[in-house]
């Protein structure tokens, strides 16, 4: 969906109004990632090293065939591993970069959520929302 090629772009340019940004600019009080709560919110823990991405990411590339260890503690990595796996015209590749690009505007949305209308919704609900986007059952 042009949609979710379009937030992903903004979160790979770092360019979403995300909490580090939001403090820089006097707008956000608190600095505490909308997901885990845990860490400072940035693009970088936003979407690679937060440990709720991390588990909505892994049981996506279940639904996708693969099995891979998602490490939290090397974002670089699994950035470097989406790049590598969405090259080139697959079938694989292709359902790789849709589901990349669903994960990365489910975790926008879902931040935007939590912040603006204070929903929270679990893990499986991300998950059965993102299987329906990516056309998985
Ligand atoms: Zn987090």
């Amino acid at each position: 969906m042009p949609k979710h090629t379009i937030i992903t772009w903004l979160a790979i340019m770092g360019r979403l109004s995300i909490k580090d940004r939001l403090l820089k600019w006097g707008v956000a009080t608190s600095a505490g990632c909308m997901l885990c709560e845990d860490i400072e919110e940035s693009h970088i823990h936003l979407f690679s090293e937060c440990c709720f991405v991390a588990r909505l990411w892994k049981e996506v590339l279940w639904l996708n065939g693969l099995v891979r260890d998602v490490t939290v503690s090397d974002p670089q990595a699994e950035v470097g591993y989406m790049f590598t796996s969405i090259k080139g015209k697959t079938l694989r590749s292709f359902v790789l970069c849709v589901s990349w690009n669903a994960i990365v505007y489910q975790i926008w949305e879902d931040r935007n959520r939590r912040q603006l209308r204070g929903e929270i919704r679990t893990l499986e609900t991300l998950l059965n929302v993102s299987r329906r986007l990516i056309g998985s059952k």
